[in-house]
């Protein structure tokens, strides 16, 4: 596989904090100058105030986790430009609590991670549990509304719908369309998952694919002007640029997809 020609970034990166990942900020920022990254941004699962949700940090550890990261910047001055932010789900709930960040606190971006979907009616789901497709294109509006608050600077796996095991039908085809229209209306980036191609091929009921980024969505990317980030999304350093980055570099230049590498 041929090199990417892209400095090497990556704006998704968690650490120890979220409870399922390994490795300290410091850990993942050392990794990083090794690989010859130009910037690293950490952007861990955000903990809400009243601690909802689970495989995030404790709201308690967000100050710390925040001053560990604003501490290593100055230490890395240099050699590497590091960046604070958070992996977050949009949930309407939470508007205020997300402006007090950006307005208030060090954190300097926040990503899109749609885990939990909240449909019109409010109602809370798992994204990694949908018993059907059917929900589909309520995801899709969701991370839509996401994109129109300003609050987050790119969708991480906006594709992350295909983890469930359902066969490809209308209603993918139409979530789909529903994320890729809404991307190019507010011209808002999206992120092809590097993480997604480290949980490897796997046997799915309409055939042996990636459980996310999925083909059919990048294929409609392709041709758009949309733009795309790679995301690394690692959950321990010493996968932090390994050669699932290099692949989805490749898979985007395969469908002529160039890639954003400033946050
Ligand atoms: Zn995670
Ligand atoms: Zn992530």
């Amino acid at each position: 596989m041929e090199p990417s020609t892209y400095k090497k970034v990556n704006f998704h990166t968690h650490c120890y904090r979220c409870l399922h990942a390994k490795g300290t900020v410091s850990q993942y920022a050392l990794e990083a100058v090794h690989q010859g990254l130009t910037a690293l941004g950490f952007s861990d699962h955000i903990p809400f105030p009243d601690d909802s949700f689970d495989l995030r940090m404790p709201y308690a550890q967000i100050e710390d986790y925040m001053n560990e990261v604003t501490a290593l910047k100055k230490e890395f001055h240099g050699k590497l430009r590091i960046y604070l932010g958070f992996e977050a789900e949009y949930l309407t709930r939470y508007t205020s609590y997300y402006e007090r960040l950006l307005s208030n606190t060090p954190c300097e971006y926040l990503i899109l991670g749609q885990h939990l979907l909240e449909t019109e009616e409010r109602k809370l789901y798992n994204v990694y549990r949908l018993k059907d497709t059917s929900l589909y294109e309520s995801y899709a509006r969701n991370v839509v509304g996401a994109m129109r608050t300003g609050y987050f600077r790119y969708a991480a796996h906006p594709d992350l719908i295909f983890f469930n095991d359902h066969p490809w039908d209308i209603h993918c085809d139409r979530a789909c369309d529903i994320l890729i229209d809404g991307a190019s209306k507010y011209g808002f980036a999206l992120e092809y998952n590097a993480n997604g191609l480290r949980r490897g091929e796997k046997i799915y009921s309409d055939g042996k694919r990636y459980p996310y980024p999925h083909k059919n969505f990048w294929d409609k990317v392709s041709g758009s002007n949309i733009p795309v980030y790679v995301g690394s999304d690692c959950h321990e350093p010493a996968v932090l640029y390994d050669s699932c980055m290099d692949m989805a570099y490749a898979n985007l230049a395969k469908r002529n997809i160039p890639v954003c590498t400033e946050i």
